[in-house]
């Protein structure tokens, strides 16, 4: 979503108000697959600080995802505050590498949104507080009883799996 900042970019204490609704497709994180099913509603305010823009602002909604145990989709809701300082590319005041620059008159608030979702993630996301997972052996989802495996024996093929997975993450760096 873009937002356009125009009216208050030359004016120091000027403020914009932030109710709105910001559609956002999804995003992976950790090997974690994360699907927003509604917009997230995002409240608070942009304002000119003098130096740049101060963005300060609560994101709400829900996303789907997986139980981070037995991979069961799952549905959760997420809520989190944003506090960000935005500067124009053209004004180039960014000296500590900590402001977001944006192009023209106009903020995309959906990258900033979703950056800040990743960063909130608060550890992972589980069906349920006591969920047993998966057996490591066979997969058996051990919710629904004990398979008898012998847990302690990691199956190569399990290893490889995970191998695959964690070098995926390793691509993923921006
Ligand atoms: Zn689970
Ligand atoms: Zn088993």
């Amino acid at each position: 979503m873009l937002t356009d900042v125009s009216s208050i970019l030359k004016i120091q204490g000027a403020k914009l108000e932030l109710d709105s609704e910001v559609g956002l497709s999804g995003a992976e994180f950790l090997g974690e697959r994360y699907s927003f099913t509604k917009p997230l509603r995002l409240t608070g305010e942009i304002y000119n600080n003098g130096q740049s823009l101060t963005l300060a602002a609560h994101a709400a909604g829900r996303i789907e995802t997986q139980c981070a145990r037995c991979l069961k989709p799952i549905e959760a809701d997420v809520d989190f505050d944003i506090h960000e300082l935005l500067s124009r590319a053209e004004d180039g005041a960014d000296e500590d590498g900590d402001i977001i620059l944006f192009d023209g008159h106009e903020v995309d608030l959906d990258d900033i949104v979703t950056d800040n979702f990743l960063m909130n993630i608060s550890g992972k996301y589980l069906c349920r507080d006591d969920c047993r997972g998966l057996c490591p052996v066979c997969g058996h989802d051990l919710n629904e009883g004990d398979c008898g495996c012998d847990s302690e024996y990691v199956d190569p093929r399990w290893q490889a799996l995970k191998d695959i997975l964690d070098r995926r993450d390793d691509g993923n760096g921006e």
